[in-house]
């Protein structure tokens, strides 16, 4: 049967995956140039100490296609990885969101987002230390994010690598907590200042016990390892509500803040200027 009807579907299937092939290749032709044309830049999303201190930035990957349009990481990442671009890309996010963070008042922190390739490169510790010497920003001002799939291998270099960025004075976030394996162990294993729960679990806060009682159990257990908490993907009144009420460090996503472009971004920190003088004071305290 599978022969019978299975031409005409076959050819359909065959056509839309060129076309995908088609799409993909021409993304990838043009990303090796995205960087030198400038077509690459960064929005800022607010990170939120509750009810409502800005703390610093997620800084978060866009690409200005002339002919596409805006895309998203979540489409040319992976063709950059695959690529081997992502490494000179990354590099270029760091000293990009330190440079703009020296705009900001000095108390606000500024967070990037690290891909496998470029944690696995071997130089990104020497990477990191040029970039914050270059730039000259103190390097607690830094956070970098990384996801669990990042430590699957070669986890002593791994807790290396980590070692010599916590030892430089930077932030390590562990992003996207709860989704791939959420294994203990690098809970136990790597010196992670924060955890930041997936938007999966926020999304139906207010109405699934379960996503509670996951949340619930993943800010206790980081509390009592001296691990800060982060929520993503708020959307609504109720889920920061809820948050706050367990105790939830600090809050990201649309309801508080969506991600601005650098000018946007300067004009939201001068728009709350009580906020960010509170910031100021309790980080000034926290050092
Ligand atoms: P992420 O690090 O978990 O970033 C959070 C994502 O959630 C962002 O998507 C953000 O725009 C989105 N988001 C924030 N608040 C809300 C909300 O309230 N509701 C919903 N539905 N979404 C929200 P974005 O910008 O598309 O980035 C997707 C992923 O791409 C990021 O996930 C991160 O893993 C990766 N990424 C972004 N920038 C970079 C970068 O510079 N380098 C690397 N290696 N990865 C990056
Ligand atoms: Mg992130
Ligand atoms: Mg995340
Ligand atoms: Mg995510």
């Amino acid at each position: 049967a599978a022969k019978t009807d299975g031409r005409g579907c076959a050819r359909t299937f065959n056509r839309s995956m060129l076309l995908l092939l088609e799409q993909r290749e021409n993304l990838r032709r043009s990303l090796r140039t995205a960087l030198e044309r400038d077509e690459l830049y960064l929005e800022y999303q607010p990170l939120i100490r509750p009810p409502s201190l800005v703390i610093g930035f997620e800084a978060l990957l866009r690409w200005r296609h002339p002919e596409v349009g805006i895309i998203r990481p979540g489409v040319f990442i992976p063709i950059a990885e695959a690529d081997g671009l992502m490494d000179e890309i990354g590099r270029w996010v760091i000293e990009e969101a330190c440079r703009q963070a020296l705009t900001w008042p000095s108390s606000l922190t500024v967070a990037v987002n690290l891909s496998p390739a470029q944690f696995l490169s071997g130089s990104l510790t020497d990477t990191v230390a040029q970039i914050i010497d270059a730039v000259g920003i103190r390097a607690e001002r830094l956070e970098l994010e990384i996801t669990e799939t990042v430590l699957l291998e070669k986890t002593v270099d791994n807790i290396d690598t980590l070692n010599t960025l916590n030892v430089l004075g930077i932030r390590i976030s562990l992003d996207d907590f709860g989704t791939y394996y959420s294994s203990l162990s690098y809970l136990k294993n790597f010196p992670f200042d924060t955890l930041k729960i997936d938007q999966y679990f926020i999304a139906d806060l207010e109405t699934d016990l379960k996503s509670q009682t996951i949340v619930r159990s993943i800010i206790n257990l980081a509390h009592g390892l001296g691990i800060s908490v982060t929520a993503e993907g708020v959307e609504t009144s109720g889920q920061a509500r809820w948050l706050i009420n367990e105790n939830c460090d600090c809050l990201q996503g649309n309801f508080l803040g969506l991600p601005l472009g650098a000018e946007p971004t300067r004009d939201f920190i001068r728009r709350s200027p009580r906020k960010v003088l509170r910031a100021m004071e309790e980080s000034n305290r926290a050092l």
